[in-house]
């Protein structure tokens, strides 16, 4: 297959303001390629994509980023600013398509779901949220109505905030091994990963901490000053030790060295893509059954579930997280959620997608 990917209107590849997204496109990329498929990206200019995907040419876009859905109200209306950078890549995106089998977006918004209504060539979109707007969650009932293969989804739990698509097409997700270390470091300190705004929850996470005595240190992107200094005010201070966004090679590294990764998400988080990167390492994850986390994570074997928003049945299952034996972690990744099986998963909706339009 030709696959021309749109990436997230929400910050350059490698900004951290896409969040999962980034590591998800670039594994997709990796996979596809290693299966024999060409793979083109457009993205904001700046995005760099792995080292290992030079194979896949990347088209740049310049334009105002998106506002993030899941930071708006749930009944906002679409905007769509001057000079839109998700225009500006759909068009690109649409150029180069006139020679491809297929447009692939990955973009969480309203314009590129509704072209899917008005277009010849198959656009196929991986929805990468949980139910963050009306107005695109009927627009998705409105498309699958007519296009109802056009839609993959990361996790049951994600794909239950769409009741109306009758058998999903869940398509998990894929990590390359060969960038995660397994450490078997037992006694480490405790980790919380993630981007710094209210759906991610680390109020929970630096309580447990704080209730050992212990300092939490979290990895990520501060994408809302105000929410990560209400959190440091209401506790001790040094309860947290900020360690900023790293690479991927540098977090795995760090985050190793870790025993346990806490996992908070106050929304109906679509998988965890750091739940999946700490298990890579060797790292038990408690995490609340909620969403994708709870799908991934085995109760008693690769790390604890707790009762959602429930601090003092975390810090319970954090207590006894050395029971969990971190090899079993790792090899869960290895069966469940590489590269490879994660492009089979794709490629297998993508040609059903493809037949749809014959
Ligand atoms: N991440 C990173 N460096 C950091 C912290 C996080 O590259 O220091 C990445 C991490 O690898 C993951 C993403 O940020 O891919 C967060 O994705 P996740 O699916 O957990 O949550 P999202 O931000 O998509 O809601």
């Amino acid at each position: 297959m030709r696959i021309v990917l749109i990436s997230t209107p929400i910050g350059f590849l490698g900004s951290g303001k896409g969040g999962g997204v980034e590591l998800t496109l670039n594994s997709l990329v990796s996979g596809l390629i290693a299966l024999g498929h060409s793979v083109e990206v457009v993205a904001p200019k700046n995005s760099k994509l792995h080292e290992s995907n030079v194979k896949a040419k990347l088209h740049f876009v310049e334009g105002e980023d998106q506002i993030s859905w899941q930071h708006q109200n749930y009944n906002s209306h679409v905007s769509i600013p001057d000079n839109s950078l998700l225009a500006g890549m759909l068009e690109k995106g649409l150029d180069i398509a006139k020679h491809s089998d297929l447009l692939l977006n990955m973009s969480y918004d309203w314009l590129p779901i509704w072209m899917t209504l008005n277009l010849e060539i198959p656009i196929a979109h991986i929805i990468s949220m949980g139910s963050e707007s009306l107005v695109i969650r009927n627009l998705i009932s409105k498309v699958y109505a007519k296009y109802p293969n056009n839609f993959a989804f990361h996790s049951k739990m994600q794909a239950n905030d769409y009741p109306f698509i009758k058998k999903p097409t869940i398509i998990g997700n894929g990590f390359n091994l060969d960038n995660y270390i397994f450490q078997d470091s037992v006694k480490g300190p405790l980790a919380w990963v993630g981007r710094v705004a209210p759906e991610k929850g680390l109020e929970d996470a630096v309580y447990v901490a704080n209730e050992l005595g212990e300092k939490l240190k979290v990895w990520g992107l501060i994408e809302d000053d105000m929410y990560a200094s209400k959190i440091e005010k209401s506790f001790p201070q040094g309860a947290i030790d900020w360690m900023g966004f790293l690479s991927t090679d540098q977090l795995q590294k760090e985050l190793g060295k870790c025993r346990g990764l806490i996992n908070t998400p106050k929304w109906n988080e679509a998988y965890g893509n750091v739940v999946v990167e700490a298990l890579a390492c060797g790292v038990p994850v408690i995490a609340y059954k909620r969403g994708g986390p709870s799908e991934i994570i085995q109760h008693g074997q690769t790390g604890y579930l707790a009762e959602p928003d429930d601090k003092k049945n975390l810090l319970y299952y954090v207590e006894i997280i050395e029971k969990i034996k971190r090899k079993k972690c790792r090899e869960w990744v290895e069966r469940n959620a590489s590269v490879d099986i994660f492009a089979y998963k794709v490629v297998n909706w993508l040609n059903k997608v493809i037949i749809e339009y014959k």
